[in-house]
């Protein structure tokens, strides 16, 4: 089987086989441009090698060996020989793009001897041990997982004896003495010499990188970006250029758009007489793409070139390495480039514009998970007094949190419920557990397109990049700026959008649409089929849902509205009541609150329907918590100054929510069963309801009230309560205003036995909408409040579970339930509506699995709105 393939026979469509970057340096030999020869071992022999217990298997040394000995003569130069030595990359390579997520080793080939044969060639003895140098040190960390920093310790030493601070004025004699120090911390570290062999550096460093792919932070990335495990990693060996040689030689980094912002403009860095990763690893703060162009215009021109030609041949905006050897440009690699939400949908909205993409293309491009931090907030300028610093605007978005200086404090405060902002002089791939935890980051270190910067953009958090004017200083957990000094725990605000630095916790505004957001709804909205509602228990709710874009209200939840300040002690004596007179006397003072509630409602959605789903939670919810009642009574008990009437009170408060008390509430009293056994609470509220109903129709609003009962299981359940929702209607409005009110009743299916028993329930039911929180809660058998966060952890970090299902759909079980009853519902009553109104309603693939049943339309929060109708055209498309 062929496990090898050369750069010229492969191309983009083999992303799967050759992984993206080996696909995308085929494509770009194919297309003529400047890429350096080399070979890819696909992600086949990596997967093989896993298989047999990690262990590259001889038909594979030997496709390699072939491999070489063909560019060997490509090259016109000899792997390991003295003279002319072939020097190459060895390159991981996934499927998908995991930037810094694996290792590359750079220079290899070089040993004691070769090293010399490349001084002689090169008449460049500095660059020559400067390249050797650099092997050992990639090597030595990669292959033989030496900490970086024992190396760096011995580099820095060295630059201080030599009293230089850039590492490229470090003299030739210096890099010798430097290596015969890395020889020694690595037979110290390994009790092994490094390989003279340069056949088998290759096969460890194959080996390493194929290891790399189930490394922490490779295994972290992907469950964050749901990357199946079951990839693997290709491997690129390519032949060596270099970009430190020298003056007339450097390496950069460009993309064909501004991955910012999205603007048209050709943006980069890049540094003179530089190697491999020094652009992104923030060593050296490199210039901008724009000074290329005075320093060597004829490469600028050539690389602008380049770039927006594979920019339409790929027609999406790229992010591409390059190399300059003496004058010589050449590319290294291409990608789509990463960006952050407004980025993106600037481009795509572009690219359509610019007749490269249809509209379609365009909305199905769009990352819906990316399009939550456009909805994000912004800093409220007015409160902006003092700016610490500034740095560069690397990701957008504002960030307000607790100062950290490390990755684990990071981590530890935020699971401590804190909120943190990460402040490193740079990161590194080992600070990714940091990055996640904080909800921004700065860096004093390191431009556009450092390791911060590309990992910030890609999670969508704000991001302060190469902000030089703060000096970190880790041991004393401390940042300095000018003379000001600000401590671990001090709350900053960052402003990634400008690059501000800003002290104290500023208050954030509301998110803005931008125009291309506008636009891009606009067609997701010409394509899509599935309607789009919104869960909104209140009227400002309903007003931001409908600026969003919202078709209608899919869950009200009466019961939010019972919870303020004014009206719970009203529910609460509603609740305590001992009789019915009482009850009915505490529901008389509850239903003006609901009513203006519901007012409130219809006038925000005039001509949109509202789905309001009647009492569901147990009635102990709202009242104090048992436990500490009993505490408080055994107090008063016992405290001599207690009044009897005190004791009394609490002594019959005790005994109601004793009596009240469920051993399983989630499965208890609650919806219908409520509704059933005290009628009057849901008669209170289908009165409000319908008068608020009247009211609105009075002042020409128009009004289209769904009324959604609850936890229904059995037919008779709905009937009951249809009945009673015809009959209160009735009495409301008046025969002759009923007909201004085309309201429908509904259930939520959310009980298994409904979904079972649809045909008989949609005897009484207008419409059923899913509660897939409860259902999948109930088919699963999994209590959602015990799940999350134990077992169900753990289940989908063993992968025993896909996802977790209170997030994802479970399409496979809970589908089939939903399916079920949208079929045999639609049998009997063709004009039955359907929809789902779990947290469900804003998740993409849920959101696919909607249309794909045939669902008329999901229900989402507010802010998740935008998401659900582009997802909706994407699942059409
Ligand atoms: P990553 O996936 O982390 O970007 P790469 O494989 O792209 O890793 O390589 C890391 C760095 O080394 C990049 O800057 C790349 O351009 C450079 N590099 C890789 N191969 C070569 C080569 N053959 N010649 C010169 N530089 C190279
Ligand atoms: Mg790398
Ligand atoms: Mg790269």
């Amino acid at each position: 089987q062929k496990q090898v393939v050369p750069f010229q026979e492969g191309n983009a469509s083999m992303k799967a086989l050759l992984g993206g970057k080996g696909a995308n340096l085929a494509e770009m030999t194919r297309a003529g441009l400047p890429v350096p020869p080399g070979f890819t071992i696909t992600t086949e022999a990596c997967l093989a090698f896993f298989k047999v217990g990690n262990r590259i298997s001889e038909d594979l040394l030997e496709q390699i060996a072939a491999a070489l000995k063909q560019l060997e003569k490509q090259k016109g130069q000899t792997f390991g020989d003295a003279n002319n030595p072939l020097l190459v990359s060895v390159r991981s390579g996934s499927v998908s793009s995991m930037p810094g997520m694996m290792d590359t080793i750079l220079n290899l080939g070089l040993n004691d001897l070769t090293v010399q044969g490349l001084a002689a060639l090169t008449n460049n003895e500095k660059f020559a041990y400067d390249c050797y140098r650099r092997l050992m040190q990639m090597f030595g960390n990669v292959v033989l997982g030496i900490e970086g920093y024992h190396f760096e310790q011995l580099l820095h030493r060295l630059k201080e004896k030599e009293g230089v601070v850039q590492d490229q004025d470090v003299t030739a004699e210096g890099w010798k003495g430097l290596i015969e120090d890395y020889k020694k911390c690595i037979l110290a570290k390994t009790g092994l010499a490094f390989p003279q062999h340069v056949y088998e550096q290759l096969r460890l460093a194959v080996e390493a990188v194929f290891k790399s792919w189930n490394n922490q932070r490779a295994q972290i990335y992907r469950k964050i970006n749901r990357i199946p495990d079951e990839q693997g990693t290709a491997v690129n060996i390519q032949s060596m250029v270099f970009g430190n040689m020298g003056s007339s030689c450097g390496t950069g980094v460009v993309f064909t758009r501004n991955p910012s912002t999205g603007e048209n403009t050709f943006f980069g860095e890049y540094l003179i007489n530089a190697q491999g990763e020094d652009v992104v690893a923030g060593i050296r703060t490199p210039l901008a793409i724009a000074a290329l162009k005075s320093e060597m215009p004829l490469i600028y021109e050539q690389l602008f070139a380049a770039s927006k030609q594979l920019e339409k041949h790929y027609k999406d905006m790229q992010d591409i390495e390059f190399t300059v050897e003496n004058n010589k440009l050449y590319l290294l690699q291409t990608r789509n480039g990463k960006r952050n939400a407004q980025a993106a949908l600037k481009i795509a909205v572009d690219l359509v514009h610019e007749g490269l993409l249809t509209k379609e293309e365009a909305v199905e491009r769009i990352e819906v998970s990316h399009l939550d931090q456009l909805l994000h907030r912004g800093i409220d300028e007015e409160a902006v007094k003092d700016v610490l610093a500034k740095g560069l605007p690397a990701s957008p978005g504002a960030a307000v949190g607790q100062l950290v200086f490390d990755a684990d404090t990071a981590a530890e405060w935020s699971r401590a419920g804190k909120t943190v902002i990460l402040a490193r002089n740079e990161t590194t791939p080992e600070d990714i557990h940091g990055v996640i935890a904080s909800e921004g980051v700065l860096t004093s270190r390191g431009g556009m397109t450092s390791h911060a910067a590309v990992v910030a953009r890609g999670m969508g958090k704000p991001c302060v990049c190469g902000c030089e004017e703060v000096r970190i200083v880790l041991d004393e957990k401390r940042m300095f700026a000018g003379s000001r000094v600000v401590e671990e725990g001090d709350w900053i605000t960052l402003d990634g959008a400008s690059g501000r630095v800003i002290i104290g916790a500023m208050p954030l505004h509301e998110a803005r649409m931008t125009d291309e957001l506008l636009i891009m709804l606009k067609w997701a909205d010409d394509i899509r089929t599935l309607k789009v509602y919104a869960n909104a228990d209140n009227p400002e709710d309903a007003k931001i849902a409908r600026q969003l874009g919202a078709q209608g209200i899919g869950l009200c939840r009466t019961e939010h509205m019972f919870f303020s300040p004014t009206r719970l002690p009203v529910v609460q004596r509603m609740i305590l009541a001992d009789n019915k007179e009482d009850r009915l006397q505490a529901l008389s003072q509850l239903l003006p609150m609901q009513q203006s509630d519901f007012e409130g409602m219809f006038e925000e959605m005039d001509g949109l329907p509202v789905t309001i789903r009647l009492l569901d939670p147990p009635l102990h919810e709202f009242l104090p918590n048992l436990e500490d009642l009993q505490k408080r009574h055994t107090e008063l008990t016992y405290n001599k100054d207690a009044s009897d009437l005190e004791r009394e009170e609490i002594a019959h408060l005790l005994r109601k929510v004793q009596a009240l008390h469920e051993a399983n509430p989630m499965l208890g009293q609650r919806g219908c069963r409520l509704g059933i056994v005290y009628p009057e609470i849901y008669d209170m509220q289908i009165e409000a309801i319908f008068r608020a109903a009247s009211g609105c129709i009075d002042r020409g609003v128009r009004v289209l009230p769904e009324i959604m009962i609850p936890l229904v299981g059995h037919a008779n359940e709905l009937k009951i309560l249809r009945e009673l929702v015809d009959f209160v209607a009735e009495q409301v409005l008046g025969k002759d205003k009923l007909r201004d009110c085309p309201y429908k009743v509904g259930t939520m299916i959310e009980v298994p036995r409904a979904a079972l028993t649809a045909r008989q329930i949609v005897a009484y039911a207008d419409f059923f909408s899913f509660g897939t929180n409860d259902l999948t809660q109930m088919t699963y058998g999994y209590s959602r409040d015990d799940a999350e966060g134990k077992f169900l952890t753990h289940y989908v970090d063993q992968k025993l579970l896909p996802h977790n299902p209170f997030q994802v759909l479970d399409t496979e079980g809970v589908g089939q339930l939903i399916d079920l009853a949208v079929n045999a519902g639609r049998l009997v009553k063709p004009s039955l509506k359907t929809g789902i109104c779990g947290e469900h309603g804003g998740d993409k693939e849920s959101i696919f699995f909607c249309h794909l049943t045939g669902l008329d339309y999901v229900s989402c929060s507010p802010y998740r709105i935008p998401l659900a109708r582009i997802a909706a055209a994407q699942a059409f498309i």
